[in-house]
């Protein structure tokens, strides 16, 4: 037997990136647009601010007129924020004027309600206002324009669309913004051994639970969840749960049966993807590819190994690269570097990923068995991911690691 190269991470994520081919854009209120990816650059159609205005409540002012205080001015009317015009303001007079409303002509500065004699809140228009402190000029405008002016690029395709994106995206002028179409996700589970959690456990059974891993970080992700699909390991009942995923799905995740037992359905039945063993613990079996059906149906394969941890593992380095790549946008993993609290064993030539909990001062592993691929029940434990390199052989307390988050 030809020895199959054990193969990087990096170049295993670069293969499933490749894989994903663009979704379709679609046009959607910002009311419903949180979350989505932009699929078009924006440019604004307003400045903001829309026009010059009062950053306090006060009276806008000529600047000349209040450089020498105490001084009484004209009051020659009231602008509230949402007026539609404002008189003018010569020398001399002052206009009250509210936060939001429009400088008045004339007007140069604001004084705020607090350096004159009239009370702050809801008072009578004075005829003459006293004011008591003086301003630097242009002290509480705010430029029409200051943050961007119409035809600026405000934000990029493949932006994620989070609340501040979005009040931006108000602000500019748009109601409706063409989003990315989620990618669809199915993820099917095989194994002979696999009950519904919450069912009692016959000889040799155990609950599944790797749907929930990979449905929860395809969705954080963006992706819809389509589904759920649950095979065994029968040949021709795998074969049929995966042509119903596929044509239901953007991208077919299954997990179990990749690696080199007996019974690996996925890898009897799915003879067009490839297997390759990838340079990580947990997670070294991985098969990828695309799967077409008999009718047609076409969608991208990730076939993750099936102990818990490896799949959440593989998860994170491999669904999230082709979730990324199908929408056009790279999905962050957030990485600091800190020290380990205590030592820990790692895999020879394999780049280990390990649960670990984040603590102020360093990390430590989130079980004591470290990074077992079947630690399920404390995976929830863990803050983050720590990456140690294929060459190191073990982590010292102390040692500087690398460590990404799972939040
Ligand atoms: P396999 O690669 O199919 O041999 O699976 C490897 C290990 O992962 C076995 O111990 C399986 O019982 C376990 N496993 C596979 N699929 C799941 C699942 N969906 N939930 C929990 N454990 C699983
Ligand atoms: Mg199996």
């Amino acid at each position: 037997m030809v020895a199959v190269p054990v193969r990087s991470v990096e170049e295993q994520q670069r293969i499933v990136r490749g894989l994903a081919t663009p979704l379709p854009v679609e046009r959607v209120p910002l009311a419903e647009a949180e979350g989505r990816v932009l699929a078009e650059d924006v440019v604004a159609r307003f400045a903001v601010p829309p026009f010059t205005n009062s950053a306090m409540d006060g009276y806008a002012v000529r600047h000349a007129d209040v450089v020498d205080v105490p001084v009484r001015l004209e009051v020659v009317g009231d602008i509230p924020a949402g007026a539609r015009s404002a008189p003018e303001v010569g020398a001399g007079s002052a206009a009250r004027i509210m936060t939001g409303a429009p400088m008045p002509e004339g007007a140069d500065t604001v004084v705020p309600v607090e350096l004159t004699d009239q009370p702050r809140g809801e008072a009578p228009l004075p005829g003459r206002v006293e004011i008591r402190e003086t301003v630097e000029f242009a002290k509480n405008v705010r430029y029409e324009g200051e943050n961007v002016t119409p035809g600026d690029e405000v934000l990029a395709a493949g932006t994620l669309l989070t609340p501040a994106a979005l009040g931006s995206l108000a602000s500019v002028g748009y109601g409706e913004v063409g989003v990315v179409r989620r990618p669809r996700v199915a993820v099917v589970t095989t194994g002979d051994e696999l009950v519904d959690p919450g069912s009692l456990l016959a000889f040799g059974q155990i609950p599944e639970s790797n749907s929930y891993l990979v449905a929860g970080l395809a969705r954080k992700w963006g992706a819809e969840v389509v589904g759920p699909f649950r095979a065994t390991d029968d040949p021709d009942e795998f074969r049929a749960v995966i042509e119903q995923a596929v044509e239901q799905a953007d991208v077919v995740v299954t997990t179990g049966g990749v690696s080199v037992g007996a019974f690996d359905v996925v890898r009897a039945v799915l003879a067009e993807a490839e297997y390759q063993a990838v340079a990580m613990q947990p997670g070294k079996p991985q098969a990828s590819g695309r799967i077409t059906t008999a009718d047609g149906h076409s969608a991208v394969f990730l076939g993750l190994p099936g102990n818990p941890v490896s799949v959440y593992v593989s998860s994170w380095v491999f669904l999230r690269e082709v979730l990324g790549a199908f929408t056009g946008r790279s999905i962050p993993w957030r990485r600091l570097r800190l020290p380990a609290l205590e030592g820990w064993g790692c895999p020879p030539r394999r780049r280990q990923y390990i649960p670990v909990v984040v603590e102020p001062d360093g990390v430590r592993p989130a079980h004591a068995k470290g990074s077992g691929s079947h630690l399920i029940a404390s995976l929830v434990l863990a803050d983050a991911l720590a990456v140690v390199g294929a060459d190191v052989d073990e982590v010292t307390a102390g040692d500087i690691v690398d460590v990404h988050l799972v939040d």
